[in-house]
């Protein structure tokens, strides 16, 4: 039987939990609906645009194009740390971590 661990904090959870969480995380970009006008189909270099495009998307590796659009995560928790992440799902970023973040740009 192979070893199935806590992702959180690495405890057994065959030999020492009742009761296991899946934690299924979804992040993806999410898009407001196109608006395409007449005008806006005259006007528009739809050529120059695909450029721009894949000139964004140059010296970016393919793991890197996905995961700004969509990316899916799953993890195994114990009882304990369900009850934790339950509680503060979504942790305030610090604001020094948002200064040094600033300062990296
Ligand atoms: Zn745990």
């Amino acid at each position: 039987m192979s070893e199935l661990g806590c992702d959180r904090c690495g405890r057994s959870l065959l030999a020492f939990e009742d009761v296991r969480y899946k934690l299924e995380i979804k992040v993806y970009a999410a898009y407001d609906p196109l608006e395409l006008s007449p005008r806006a189909l005259r006007e528009t270099d739809f050529d120059a645009e695909i450029e721009r495009l894949v000139e964004a998307c140059d010296g970016l590796s393919q793991e890197d194009l996905e995961s700004s659009v969509w990316k899916a995560l799953t993890f195994d928790l114990c009882l304990r740390c369900q009850r934790e992440f339950l509680k503060d799902p979504l942790p305030r970023r610090r604001e020094d971590d948002a200064d040094a973040k600033a300062g990296e740009k």
